[in-house]
């Protein structure tokens, strides 16, 4: 319960899929605004100052990706995506627009409150402008101050294009990362289109620090989507 009394704006017009929602968060101590509509949710955003905001896709007045684009327009605040299966195009969209991290419909309250800490995270450290110069993640030690990655004290060397791909995706620690945002971080934005770099570099990086590369255990893929280094803060 440390840290529980953030507030979170729901925007999200099923009353049980909310209800659900309430109950889980209020559990742990968040504290909580519903909204109904895109343009409520919006309002609310504005007045409130949430520290979350989570966001059905498919809303009565307009789509949950116009929420983003408009949200994005003046605040930086996490946001994170909840979706029906079929909405899996628009869920890349969203991501694509600004939208920080998605949840398809059913997920756990655990992968919920998960989804949550890491957004916080991230956005409490956006705020002190700078990220820890040592990374660590099970096994696996990355001292981005002097571009050194060890397995179990051992050090693993990585090209640089290994490098770049592990370092942004330390960046994005325990949130999703679309093709086209790691394409673009990675390799340029003339090569945002290239999902295939990301399969060979992303295929050789979990050879070089997974132990088993066949069941990654911390380069996640999130088919149709992109990738995520699995990890939570709390942990
Ligand atoms: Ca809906």
């Amino acid at each position: 319960m440390a840290d529980a009394k953030e507030l979170i704006l729901l925007i999200e017009d099923e009353p049980q899929m909310r209800r659900f929602l309430r109950i889980t968060l209020q559990a742990q101590g968040y504290r909580l605004v519903e909204s109904e509509t895109g343009n409520d949710g919006l309002i609310q955003a504005a007045s409130r100052n949430p520290d979350v905001v989570l966001l059905d896709l498919g809303l009565p007045d307009m789509d949950g990706l116009e929420v983003t684009g408009r949200l994005r327009e003046w605040a930086s605040t996490p946001i994170i995506v909840i979706s029906a299966r079929e909405q899996e195009r628009d869920k890349v969209k969203a991501l694509d627009a600004g939208a920080d991290d998605y949840l398809t419909k059913p997920f756990s309250a655990g992968e919920l409150l998960a989804r949550i800490r890491v957004a916080l995270r991230h956005a409490a450290r956006q705020r002190m402008g700078r990220q820890e110069p040592v990374f660590t993640l099970g096994n696996l030690r990355v001292d981005l101050a002097q571009r050194q990655v060890f397995l179990d004290d051992k050090e693993v060397h990585l090209t640089p294009i290994e490098y770049k791909l592990l370092s942004v995706l330390i960046r994005h620690a325990g949130k999703v990362i679309t093709h086209r945002q790691l394409l673009l971080e990675v390799w340029g934005p003339a090569h945002v289109s290239e999902v295939q770099y990301l399969r060979v570099y992303m295929t050789q990086l979990r050879h070089k620090l997974e132990a088993d590369p066949a069941r990654p255990r911390f380069l996640m893929n999130e088919p149709g989507i992109g990738y995520r280094l699995k990890y939570d803060p709390e942990m």
